[in-house]
């Protein structure tokens, strides 16, 4: 036996060791940078087809680290996910959001709904509900003012046991998005059967090499649809004018993508809401 010990012999490749690494810093450091405010959110705007109105906003989480600089949420969430912490950063998250509403109430200023990212950990805790609704409670946010996105994921493992929930969600006055609509295998089916307020449709659909107008006609029929049960439709991840026009002409409330805004400081975002567009 020629190995010293602690030497492991190749069973991992580097990119696999450097992953595992990566995690364990990750995983190390997450505590204490929640603690000295290393986590913060961006806002994302909503804006109405023609972008002359910010209807709403999303909440996106960033990390940014010491001697890194800005980490995405691609990178931890997933971690966190498995190890709980997401829990904990969601409903900072939430309280910031929170905060930001409550600030605008006071001075008067104008505020639109603003929607945050709900993990589906959170689902399976009988506590859920009741800690978010302390929080909004606690700021004294108006009902309707806060979103809470459900990924369309969550809302397929538990078709059942959704509808309660989110039953229950808007009787506490918050409004219920399903997020990444069409990312997985769910029919247009399950759609009839949930009370969400907002359906946001998952930017696949957008993507190129599909048979030339076929996406159009599964675009606007699910729009169409979602509109006839009386749920507002976000369209993610609009990059061009060329997909900004084809929105024009369905029933569409709200595009939410680059083609008019990447997500920007809570700061900035209500500054856009406070400038008055012209007509
Ligand atoms: P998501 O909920 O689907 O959020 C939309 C993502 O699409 C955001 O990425 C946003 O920056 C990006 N995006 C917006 N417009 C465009 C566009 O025109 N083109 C392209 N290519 N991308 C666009 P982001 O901020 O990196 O977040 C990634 C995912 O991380 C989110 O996807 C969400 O699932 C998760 N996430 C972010 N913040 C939170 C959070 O606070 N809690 C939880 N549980 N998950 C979060
Ligand atoms: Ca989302
Ligand atoms: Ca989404
Ligand atoms: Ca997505």
């Amino acid at each position: 036996e020629s190995r010293k010990r602690g030497e492991t012999p190749c069973a991992y490749s580097k990119p696999m060791r450097d992953a595992l690494l990566r995690r364990a810093d990750l995983e190390r450091s997450m505590e204490g940078a929640l603690e000295h405010g290393e986590f913060f959110h961006l806002v994302q705007p909503k804006y109405d087809v023609t972008g002359t109105r910010v209807l709403g906003g999303e909440a996106l989480v960033r990390w940014s680290r010491p001697d890194e600089g800005i980490v995405g949420p691609d990178e931890f969430i997933p971690l966190f996910e498995q190890n709980g912490f997401i829990l904990r950063l969601d409903e900072f998250v939430f309280e910031s959001v929170c905060r930001d509403l409550r600030a605008r109430l006071d001075a008067g200023l104008p505020v639109v709904p603003i929607s945050v990212n709900v993990s589906r950990l959170h689902l399976h805790r009988p506590d859920f509900l009741s800690t978010y609704v302390r929080i909004k409670d606690e700021h004294g946010i108006p009902d309707g003012l806060c979103e809470l996105e459900l990924t369309e994921s969550i809302v397929i493992e538990d078709l059942h046991g959704m509808f309660d929930i989110m039953d229950s969600m808007r009787r506490a006055g918050f409004r219920c998005a399903i997020d990444d609509f069409g990312s997985g295998q769910s029919s247009l089916n399950v759609l009839k059967d949930l009370p969400a307020d907002v359906l946001k449709l998952d930017r696949d659909f957008l993507l190129e090499g599909s048979l030339p107008g076929t996406e159009e006609t599964v675009v606007r029929t699910v729009i169409t649809m979602a509109k006839e049960l009386r749920m507002d439709t976000v369209m993610e991840g609009v990059e061009t004018p060329k997909q900004l026009a084809f929105l024009r002409t369905t029933a569409c409330d709200m595009v939410q993508g680059f083609v008019f805004s990447r997500p920007v400081p809570p700061e900035e975002f209500y500054r856009l809401l406070d400038t008055v567009a012209p007509d």
